[in-house]
């Protein structure tokens, strides 16, 4: 089954490919000639994934799915939240899209704080024979109180899982894949595929 992810970020690809398995030939936007930067201005997950696969639907008539991602640190009432991807500039801190910034500014938000409880959320938003669909996965977890480990990708490095000794980034892609936010929804979104093929 050919499915477009509505992504560029080869981390997620990988991670997903490596979830969904063979059964499924997952494409991104580039793969089908999409080069636009498609809007995310909900402010909640949910209506940014459901904004970016609707936007594939219309324009492409291409079944697919497309997922977003929040970091809600619990001292901080759930920020960065939907803001997660722009959490340093919306704090005055640097560009839109950088991860090492965004890390800063959260190591900086969080100094001398004793409660480090957070999790990361996923919404997934799949539109299946013109139906939309949503699944969620959640880790709970620490942030950590300076960077540990390379692997991985935006705030990996800070985020330790519950249960796991170290942080993303100091896991592979399928130890982590096992317990993290998106491998939770992803594989609710296989087992509803499995379900209707
Ligand atoms: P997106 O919605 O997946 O683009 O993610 C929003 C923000 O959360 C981006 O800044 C990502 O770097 C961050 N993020 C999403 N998933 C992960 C993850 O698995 N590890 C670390 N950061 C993540």
């Amino acid at each position: 089954m050919k499915l477009v992810f509505a992504t560029n970020n080869t981390h997620k690809l990988s991670e997903v490919r490596q979830i969904l398995g063979d059964n499924f030939e997952v494409v991104s936007l580039e793969d089908i000639g999409c080069n636009t930067d498609i809007p995310e201005t909900s402010s909640t997950l949910e209506g940014n994934a459901l904004q970016k696969a609707r936007y594939v639907k219309e324009h492409f008539g291409l079944d697919c799915f497309a997922d977003d991602t929040g970091l809600e640190v619990a001292i901080l009432d759930g920020a960065p939240g939907v803001f997660t991807a722009r959490y340093a500039e919306t704090e005055g801190w640097g560009r839109e899209h950088d991860s090492a910034a965004n890390v800063d500014c959260l190591l900086h938000k969080m100094e001398n704080k004793s409660d480090r409880r957070a999790r990361f959320r996923t919404v997934i938003a799949l539109i299946y024979n013109g139906k939309e669909h949503l699944f969620e996965g959640i880790v709970e977890g620490l942030i950590t109180t300076n960077r540990q480990g390379t692997d991985g990708f935006g705030y990996d490095p800070i985020f330790q899982p519950e249960g796991c000794e170290g942080t993303f980034a100091e896991m592979g892609p399928e130890a982590k894949n096992a317990v993290s936010h998106r491998g939770r929804a992803i594989r609710r979104l296989a087992q509803f595929l499995k379900d209707k093929s």
